[in-house]
């Protein structure tokens, strides 16, 4: 029986996009060939890797807007030392808001690089909500914020409006969510969480931001090098690259973000209508800062809890405990989650309670 999937990431994909990125394995596009056994360079691949990019931008509405989408390597988490290689003038400044674990990993890359101003931070209260009282400075080379905190489980709501350039990362709830991605210069993604398997990162870029540092560069570093060899300066990742290309097509296929986004709503409602309703359980974060895409919440009574896993797990959840750093419960409800898993998981709670 298929689990009800609730990981944070890696996580679920599209049954059919499974089915699909199998079948490449074995023989490609009827090539004869597994996807994994051809050239990147082939034209089969190069046509892969277009694709993707293109549906990227497509989905942002970022077409034709002067930006370029890269896959990339190293996961998000190299995207941090990236940012600011590209951006960050020697001596240089940024602004960073820091609202959850990721975001304490992001300011440490960059004070690597230059001064960093923290212009609003939820650490005291164990990045439970997220800031908002804060002004950026006219000094700085960039502002870096990030949209949704998958461990915590807040979301930014909207954005801070500044003349400078701003960098998100969006990596668990990009795709699943209508903003004006305009307002970006740069955005990335591990691909894990929203849109493919690990192993590729999506870099979004305003191509008009980059060159301005003074710096030295390394090659695989350089975001500009990535973009003018079309995102194959070395070999790409090619199968979460294909995979991540045939998640995007079932989005747009589906609808685009638009549609993605109201069916993502009405999951998150319902399960937060559930955690505000049963006694037993409650959210760990502020109400208006909920994220729609990881769904944090614990038991009120901690003895209760092997009986209330128990119960998740007899009824086909997987996924469901918090991160080790906060414990207690996480539900990410991406994308490629069926509402169908949400009503089995509040009807294992209703039950639950029933049964104290
Ligand atoms: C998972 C995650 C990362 C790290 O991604 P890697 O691809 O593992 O490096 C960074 N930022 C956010 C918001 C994440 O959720």
């Amino acid at each position: 029986m298929k689990k009800h999937n609730f990981s944070a990431g890696p996580c679920i994909l599209p049954q059919e996009v499974l089915k699909k990125a199998s079948e490449a394995v074995l023989n490609f596009d009827g090539l004869g060939l597994s996807l994994i056994e051809i050239s990147h360079r082939s034209e089969h691949f190069v046509a892969v890797i277009e694709k993707a990019r293109h549906l990227a931008l497509e989905l942002l509405g970022l077409e034709n807007k002067g930006y370029t989408a890269l896959f990339l390597h190293g996961g998000a988490s190299t995207e941090f030392l990236l940012t600011p290689y590209n951006l960050m003038k020697i001596n240089g400044k940024a602004a960073y808001t820091n609202t959850g674990t990721w975001s304490e990993k992001a300011i440490k890359e960059a004070k690597l690089f230059g001064d960093v101003y923290i212009i609003g931070s939820s650490k005291e209260k164990n990045f439970s909500y997220i800031p908002k009282d804060y002004t950026i400075p006219e000094d700085i080379d960039y502002f870096h914020c990030t949209s949704n905190n998958t461990i915590a489980g807040t979301q930014m709501k909207s954005f801070p409006k500044h003349n400078g350039i701003t960098v998100c990362d969006m990596s668990s709830d990009i795709f699943s969510r209508q903003l004006d991605f305009s307002q970006f210069d740069v955005i990335y993604a591990g691909a894990q969480k929203n849109m493919g398997p690990s192993g590729t990162t999506l870099v979004v870029v305003k191509n008009e931001v980059l060159g301005k540092t003074g710096r030295q560069i390394p090659t695989m570093l350089d975001y500009q090098q990535h973009i003018s060899k079309e995102s194959m300066l070395n070999t790409p990742a090619v199968f979460p690259i294909y995979v991540s290309m045939l998640t995007l097509k079932w989005l747009k296929d589906l609808g685009g973000i638009s549609v993605i986004e109201k069916i993502n709503n009405t999951k998150a409602e319902l399960l937060y209508a559930e955690i505000d309703r049963n006694p037993l359980f409650k959210g760990n974060t502020a109400v208006e800062d909920r994220s729609v895409m990881n769904v944090t919440f614990s038991l009120l009574n901690e003895n209760l809890k092997l009986q209330f896993d128990k119960q998740w797990h007899d009824a086909g959840i997987s996924g469901l405990n918090g991160h080790r750093s906060v414990g207690g419960y996480r539900a990410s409800i991406y994308n490629a989650l069926p509402i169908e898993s949400v009503h089995v998981l509040v009807k294992v709670m209703q039950e639950f309670e029933k049964s104290i």
